[in-house]
């Protein structure tokens, strides 16, 4: 049976490989199915959708949204909408422009302890991508304020004055109407290290269609709780990878080994088409 992998990022925004790269890694290992699921934007997606033909992989429309949630920070994955509708061009337009001006502010907060660092210089550090924490940590390790990457979010960028930075990112509610009306479907992201069951369940309770069971932080245990979890509430189950490359992310080898059943993408797709069905209808 196909594996497939619905979480992975490019240099689009903190991963470290292009579209092409990745595209080729995967087909190296073995998978039939993958999603480019960057922060906040689908320009690594489209860079990917010729290649992927290519090179012969299934290549779904992904993003991984920041959302706001109760005044905090949530990751949403979306697959499978209308790359071309226009609330999610827009959607995408908001998120990029909401990481540039909170980056200003991260860098203000960090000039202010006395560091030594522009937002000129994080932004040369994404080369085009949407900018990120992961890039603030590359200029820290070269700059030698750190020596290791988790060392830049334990002493600077993890820090709560950095984290609580008001950020104009959407609401869960928007980024689910938004993703919905293009024919889209929603699943949490990474819960495993993040919420406690409770959270989830009134985090599900917001309209996502699903859970991302599979990921490198959860244990075998997780991955079942997670199963059931979605399978008790009809729910679908996402996973992947959550691949950022070697210099960001300890989440590498796990490329091609986390990977995600087939028939978990076949009932995606199905909700997703059957969306589009019922959108019709009523259009
Ligand atoms: P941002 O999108 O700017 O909030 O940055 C979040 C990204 O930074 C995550 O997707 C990870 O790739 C990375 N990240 C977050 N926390 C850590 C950490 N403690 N150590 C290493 N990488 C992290
Ligand atoms: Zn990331
Ligand atoms: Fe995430
Ligand atoms: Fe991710």
């Amino acid at each position: 049976m196909g594996k497939a992998d619905l979480h992975t990022h490019t240099n689009a925004s903190d991963g470290d490989c292009s579209a092409e790269f990745l595209l080729k890694r995967a087909k190296k290992k073995g998978l039939r199915t993958l999603a480019i699921t960057d922060h906040d934007t689908i320009r690594g997606y489209l860079k990917a959708v010729d290649i992927a033909d290519e090179v012969g992989i299934q290549l779904i429309p992904g993003v991984e949204i920041s959302c706001q949630w109760n005044s905090r920070e949530v990751h949403i994955l979306a697959y499978n909408f209308d790359v071309n509708d226009e609330g999610i061009v827009t959607l995408m337009r908001r998120q990029s422009m909401a990481r540039k001006s909170r980056m200003r502010a991260i860098v203000k907060k960090l000039q202010e302890q006395g560091v030594d660092l522009e937002y000129e210089e994080v932004q040369a550090e994404a080369y085009g991508g949407n900018i990120g924490r992961p890039h603030a940590a590359q200029v820290l390790m070269k700059k030698q304020y750190v020596r290791s990457f988790p060392e830049a979010f334990i002493r600077y960028l993890g820090k709560p004055e950095i984290k609580g930075i008001e950020t104009d990112y959407a609401s869960i509610d928007d980024v689910i109407s938004t993703v919905k009306d293009a024919n889209g479907v929603l699943s949490v992201a990474h819960p495993g290290p993040v919420y406690t069951d409770t959270e989830i369940e009134d985090l599900l309770s917001t309209g996502l269609d699903g859970i991302e069971c599979i990921h490198p932080s959860h244990n075998f245990d997780k991955q079942k709780k997670y199963t059931e979890m979605a399978r008790s509430a009809q729910l679908l189950v996402t996973g992947g990878s959550d691949y950022h490359g070697r210099s960001k992310s300890e989440y590498d080898p796990f490329f091609g080994t986390v990977t995600l059943g087939e028939q978990h993408v076949e009932a995606l797709l199905r909700t997703s088409e059957n969306r589009k069905r019922t959108r019709k209808k009523i259009d």
